[in-house]
């Protein structure tokens, strides 16, 4: 009864879609929360429901993989369109970010004025969808037919961006947008670091054009919540919540999964674990090496969640650039996520607001409780009075409940420090982790191996591990 053919470990974006695509093997997926989803989940508290961390739904569109994906589980998801999909506020001044090109050029020469700025933005856009109409994707290592795919895949890229694929991001703003101004490059760098993880320096331009796109895609709220969305995926799965897995054991034609409830035998196991945290899984030393070997990536969120008394109209999604850094932050910007008005499980007592930026991991572990304390209410406090600040209709007493979370909190509900993936960059391409390992049925899914974070990067990660599976 407890033999599967495929173990799932973590019910994050990757471990769901991976799930969902393989609905008809005989499938269990383990979950440590009581919520599905990890950093895309929702949960309650005092009443009221509120997003952990992810808020855009992004490439729910043809020709996607995520729409694939959620047709083969044959859910469709209760979404509504972001006209705008962001507001970007620097100064007081607002550029919205919408699909439509020519409003956005317009909207950027009113802030961000500079000769190029189409052509700039438009190479942008072009290098972007073509990487979105590549037919032959691929990164795995380990295995004959996982290299040769993965060759493949770089000789259309090669075919398809020629010179592009070595010119660096850096060099193409300095040659495009010469002269430009430190306002304008905190305006690119801050949406880098929400949607790569990193800022223009050391990048090639395709994950610039990457990182910069999302907007040019149609942009979704979830209604009732991100954690909807894993609910509907894994409608048809065997899923078991609150159960943690703690140790896996390689045996000669299996694996055995050992859980805080049970024992399972499974033939595959696939872990949605982060990369960071898997060591502690195995006893077997040359797995654990394996997992030791990937360099911690010390990057993490700091979310705070509110709910808001205001009868004001806002939209989904802002981010407000500031002209220093926030305190025990890596970053100079936060984003900003409001519930519809309409959301009748989120708004229920108010507006659900969810404000994100990044921060180290290692900084809030190292601190006394005491001391975590303090830190931590210094940087919620700095933010909430530069939002207040900005949203000059929004008082502090409309704010009815707010508390916040760092990489501590992380730990304990989800079982990482780190938070988002390892951008991509010239440097430790060839570092990246696969979907593959080393140990004939042992794979990983999730924003820490290829292709990277948020449900696109996750996405492209699953359809390429599909693949793999069945090699
Ligand atoms: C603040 C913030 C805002 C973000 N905003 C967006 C956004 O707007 N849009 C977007 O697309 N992306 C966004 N992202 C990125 C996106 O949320 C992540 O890249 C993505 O959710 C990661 O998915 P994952 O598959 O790596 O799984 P994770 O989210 O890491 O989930 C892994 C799951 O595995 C479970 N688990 C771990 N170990 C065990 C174990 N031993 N046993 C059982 N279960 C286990 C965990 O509890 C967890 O549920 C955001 C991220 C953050 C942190």
């Amino acid at each position: 009864m407890n033999n599967f053919d495929i173990a799932v470990i973590g019910s994050g974006m990757g471990g769901s879609l991976i799930s969902a695509l393989n609905s008809d093997k005989n499938l269990i997926l383990f979950e440590k929360d009581s919520n599905l989803g990890g950093c895309g989940s929702t949960f309650k508290r005092k009443g009221n429901y509120y997003n952990s961390g992810a808020t855009t739904f992004v490439g729910y569109e043809q020709n996607h993989p995520i729409k694939k994906i959620f047709d083969k589980a044959n859910y469709t998801p209760d979404i509504k369109k972001s006209e705008v999909a962001i507001r970007v506020i620097q100064n007081k001044k607002a550029v919205d970010r919408v699909k439509d090109f020519d409003t956005f050029i317009d909207n950027m020469d009113r802030v961000y004025p500079h000769k190029n700025n189409r052509i700039f933005w438009n190479t942008i856009k072009t290098l972007d969808e073509k990487f979105w109409s590549l037919q032959k994707l691929h990164y795995a290592k380990y295995n004959f037919s996982s290299y040769f795919k993965t060759a493949n895949a770089v000789i259309e890229i090669l075919k398809v961006f020629k010179l592009d694929v070595l010119k660096s991001a850096n060099s193409f703003i300095d040659e495009t947008l010469y002269g430009i101004s430190d306002e304008y490059r905190a305006f690119i760098d801050s949406q880098l670091l929400i949607t790569i993880q990193t800022t223009s320096k050391d990048i090639p331009l395709l994950s610039l054009a990457l990182g910069l796109s999302y907007p040019f895609h149609d942009v979704f709220y979830v209604n009732n919540g991100m954690g909807s969305l894993f609910d509907g995926l894994l409608k048809d799965i065997n899923v078991h919540k609150k159960e943690q897995i703690l140790k896996i054991i390689k045996e000669k034609e299996f694996y055995r999964v050992i859980s805080s409830k049970n024992e399972y035998k499974a033939k595959q196991v696939i872990l949605n674990s982060s990369i960071y945290d898997s060591a502690s899984l195995f006893d077997d030393v040359k797995i654990k090496k394996y997992y030791d070997s990937f360099s911690f990536s010390d990057q993490s969120a700091f979310v705070i969640n509110l709910t808001l008394d205001s009868k004001e109209d806002f939209l989904h999604h802002y981010q407000i650039i500031l002209d220093k850094n926030i305190p025990n932050a890596i970053s100079q910007s936060f984003f900003i996520s409001f519930s519809s008005k309409d959301d009748e499980k989120l708004s229920k007592n108010g507006y659900s607001v969810t404000i994100s930026t990044h921060t180290k991991a290692v900084f809030w572990k190292s601190l006394s409780k005491e001391e975590y304390k303090k830190q931590k209410e210094i940087t919620q406090n700095f933010i909430i009075n530069n939002f207040l600040e900005n949203f000059e209709s929004l008082k502090k007493e409309d704010i009815i409940d707010i508390h916040s979370a760092t990489s501590n909190t992380f730990k304990k509900y989800i079982n990482r420090y780190n938070c988002g993936g390892k951008a991509i960059t010239f440097k430790n391409i060839l570092q990246t982790p696969s979907c593959r390992t080393p140990f004939e049925g042992l794979f990983n899914v999730g924003d820490t191996i290829f292709a990277g974070q948020g449900w696109p990067g996750v996405a492209i990660g699953v359809e390429v591990l599909n693949k793999e599976l069945n090699v």
